[in-house]
């Protein structure tokens, strides 16, 4: 090994760590000077002005992770005890413990293989099934996956035949299009994460997405604590402390100066594995026509599981994290006989993929660096 890539081995390499831009600081300055400390405060403001403008958005509402978003989009739509809600299985447990918060029933659905999200036909033969169990179906929590857009106009169609709400959980997507349209407004409601491992960050934070204006005064409502507009506190409605802070969204206003560049970066690690890589027998995920990935995390499958152990402890071995790729969520025990349709190729993919760092400060040096010691321990 040279010594430029030995000397790398005594620092690790991170799958996907924050890349400030140099700009933050100074909004947070601000908010330190104006005194705004706390969970309301101009930046909030300012950043969900951002959001609106980059998502195309006509409301941003700026909230304390993506799974207080998510719990919101659900309470946006009225779920109640009972209700079945359709949810990716291909995901982060966020997308789904939401669902269980509201003592709803979540019903997974398989991934196709084009795009590795929620397949429309498996949405549909769920929907049937559910209708002929006469149970309620309140939404569809859709993801696009590692930043990848899913199959929107086909499941926007079974969506609308059925007429159930799609909540579209874009929180690994912000800067990836559908068709040319941002992801995370393409349905009625979005959300995102600006989680410390996202494509932008505010250390912690997420935001619902949409365009009713009913919907954004509600999930403001809800996230602080379900004031009424007295001046002494009056409370009809249990609510909850999920707006995001000041400071945070101070960090967010510098975060969203640089999306577009942070997803130039992204994709071009991808390119780099995808070129690095270009002789050997691993496959990528697929991007479909008419879309861009922001490609968040670079998400590769082996030929075996057996390669794909050796080469995740290779890695780990070099101080270079990485991830197998999300364990479906109808294979986790603690959705031990849940709803579930589908051919089980989540399970396949988990087995025999992982995610390669992926975050958008890394040098060629590192990337170089890690694609050698994938293709030595191949
Ligand atoms: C990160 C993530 C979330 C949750 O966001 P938090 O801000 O961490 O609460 C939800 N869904 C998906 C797909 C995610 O990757």
């Amino acid at each position: 090994m040279d010594v430029a890539l030995k000397n790398k081995a005594e620092t690790k390499i991170w799958l996907s760590p924050p890349h400030m831009s140099g700009n933050e600081q100074r909004f947070v300055q601000e908010a330190f000077e104006s005194n705004w400390i706390a969970p309301s405060g101009p930046h909030i403001a300012q950043f969900e002005k951002a959001l609106t403008n980059y998502t195309q958005s006509k409301y941003a509402v700026a909230l304390y992770s993506g799974t207080s978003a998510i719990h919101l989009a659900l309470k946006c739509l009225n779920i109640e005890n009972g209700d079945v809600v359709f949810c990716s299985t291909f995901t982060f447990i966020a997308t789904a413990n939401p669902i269980h918060y509201e003592n709803a029933i979540p019903y997974f659905i398989e991934s196709e293989k084009e795009t590795w999200n929620m397949c429309p036909i498996a949405l549909e033969s769920a929907i049937l099934k559910t209708k002929a169990n006469h149970q309620k179906p309140v939404a569809i929590i859709l993801v696009h996956l590692y930043g990848n857009p899913a199959k929107m106009d086909a499941l926007k169609a079974v969506a609308n035949k059925y007429n159930i709400p799609i909540i579209e959980d874009a929180a690994e997507a912000l800067g990836s299009t559908y068709h040319g349209f941002p992801c995370g407004s393409l349905t009625e409601i979005g959300i995102l994460s600006f989680n410390g491992n996202k494509i932008i960050t505010t250390s912690g934070g997420g935001a619902l997405l949409t365009d009713n204006k009913a919907f954004a005064i509600k999930s403001i409502y809800l996230s602080t604590q379900a004031k009424e507009a007295t001046l002494h506190y009056e409370h009809k409605n249990i609510g909850y402390n999920y707006r995001m802070s000041n400071v945070a969204a101070a960090i967010g206003c510098g975060q969203m100066m640089v999306v577009d560049e942070r997803v130039s970066q992204r994709r071009n690690n991808f390119e780099y594995y995808k070129k690095q890589f270009a002789n050997t027998s691993i496959q990528f995920q697929p991007e479909a026509e008419n879309t861009r990935s922001n490609r968040w995390l670079t998400a590769v499958v082996f030929e075996n599981k057996t390669k794909k152990e050796n080469v995740q402890e290779a890695l780990l071995r070099q101080n270079i994290e990485c991830r197998p790729l999300w364990k479906p969520l109808h294979s986790q025990p603690i959705f031990n006989n849940c709803l579930y349709e589908g051919n089980h190729f989540s399970d396949v993919l988990f087995e025999k993929g992982l995610c390669l760092p992926s975050g958008s400060n890394l040098s060629e040096v590192e990337l170089n660096y890690i694609s050698k010691t994938v293709i030595q321990s191949l």
